[in-house]
């Protein structure tokens, strides 16, 4: 049977970067360029003071002058009237343009007005006259960035700072890798919607609302489909609508069962397969396959999980996830697992290599990783309280508290 490595190399070959788009600043977030960009201009893009205070001449204050007339005011988003002349000041706020001649900003607690009130002009004195040197409280033109310097490269993550250097450059809609339109359809006689009231025998269709939020964490724009009933026509009719988007997601019938009619019908629908079953616990049953391309479809990825919900959860981690970010721009070979300490002894035995549902969190500077408590692939509640995968390997092996194991994180952590 197929290693879960294995999988994953299938994956990342068979999963191309998707397509790219201009889409509005607002709408790219989490988003990789898929072009590098170029400062178009120098920032910030005039000399300007970084507080509020007054602008000055520092040979003034050098040649014994303290007390200096108040001639003018320049706040922020306006021009100075002039440049400034020996022996005056202007009133200057944060964020102003710097006068020509002026080549330090005495900041506003460093003085204090000296003139009586109502005179004109104001006169104020100066401090701390020792700390005035040229370039107090001046940022420079092209300080932090120069027309020309690379702000960002094709596939970077565009993240809300580098939202903001763009937004600064004027750049509003970037070409980046756009989201893929994943269909999920769940599976199964037994299911019914979950606002239903399940009839003895049934239960509601929890996965499709598990499915739906990884793929929305996972960068991806979740379509349900509903469900549809164990039989070939209406699951073929509603497995054609799916293959119209970008990947499907189908939850159940992937097993080995008189009713596990999924395999079939992705063959009738002329999806390819690529694997069934890998050897893993909980998820053996998983299904991966590629509808090509043709004159109407576009090329559709397409994945069976396994009907049990920890099952459907823990493949969609380990496989869907990663081929969510590889249609994103991702270019990881496969999913980064991260070393975490157990915090508990632990022993376990499986003839399969195991993904136990574990909790990560971070104590005394470093990660650790808890084991939940866990029955089997059936054992939703059990796992509720995870919000990882820890790798365990097949045969009977032990493990002491503060162990050093392998840990996949289900969500934030994929995003580095
Ligand atoms: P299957 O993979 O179709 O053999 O289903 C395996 C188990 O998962 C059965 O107990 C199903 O009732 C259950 N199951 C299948 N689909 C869903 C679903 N969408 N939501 C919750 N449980 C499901
Ligand atoms: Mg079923």
């Amino acid at each position: 049977m197929l290693t879960v490595e294995q999988a994953w190399e299938l994956i990342a070959d068979a999963v191309s970067h998707g397509p790219c788009v201009r889409l509005p600043l607002g709408q790219a977030q989490g988003l990789r360029l898929a072009e590098s960009i170029d400062s178009p201009l120098d920032s910030p893009p005039f000399d300007k003071s970084m507080m509020d205070g007054f602008a000055v001449r520092v040979a003034d204050i050098r040649s014994g002058l303290q007390r200096l007339p108040v001639t003018a005011e320049i706040q922020a988003g306006s021009l100075p009237p002039r440049p400034l002349g020996a022996g005056e000041t202007f009133r200057i706020l944060t964020g102003a343009m710097i006068p020509s001649g002026c080549d330090a900003v005495v900041p506003l607690e460093w003085t204090r007005t000296c003139s009586e009130t109502g005179s004109d002009p104001e006169e104020i004195e100066i401090g701390q006259t020792e700390r005035i040197q040229p370039g107090l409280n001046l940022i420079l033109r092209g300080r932090s960035m120069r027309q020309g310097t690379r702000i960002a490269g094709s596939g970077d993550r565009l993240r809300p700072a580098s939202i903001a250097v763009l937004a600064e450059c004027g750049i509003v809609q970037p070409l980046v890798h756009r989201r893929p339109r994943v269909a999920v359809l769940s599976t199964g006689n037994e299911l019914v919607e979950i606002d239903q009231t399940p009839a003895p025998g049934q239960i509601r269709n929890s996965n499709a609302a598990m499915l739906c939020a990884q793929i929305e964490s996972a960068g991806g724009e979740p379509v349900p489909l509903g469900i549809a009933p164990d039989h070939p026509e209406r699951l073929r009719e509603k497995i054609s609508a799916g293959l119209e988007c970008d990947f499907l997601c189908l939850s159940g019938g992937v097993s080995v069962g008189k009713f596990d009619l999924i395999p079939q019908v992705l063959a009738d629908c002329q999806v390819h397969e690529v694997f069934h079953r890998v050897a893993m616990k909980p998820g053996k049953p998983c299904w991966f396959g590629i509808k090509p391309d043709s004159e109407t479809a576009s090329r559709c990825h397409v994945f069976g999980l396994p009907g049990n919900p920890v099952s459907s959860l823990v493949s969609f981690e380990l496989f869907v996830r990663f081929a969510i970010s590889r249609f994103l721009g991702g270019d990881l070979p496969r999913p980064k697992l991260v070393p975490a300490r157990l915090t508990a002894a632990m022993t376990h035995r499986s003839d399969r290599p195991t993904w136990h549902p574990a909790c990560l969190h971070q104590a005394e500077g470093e990660l650790r990783v808890a084991p939940v408590a866990w029955q089997g692939s059936f054992d939703l509640s059990g796992v509720a309280t995870g919000n990882c995968s820890l790798q365990l390997p097949a045969g009977e092996s032990s493990w002491p508290a503060g162990a050093w194991v392998q840990v996949l994180p289900w969500e934030s952590l994929t995003a580095f």
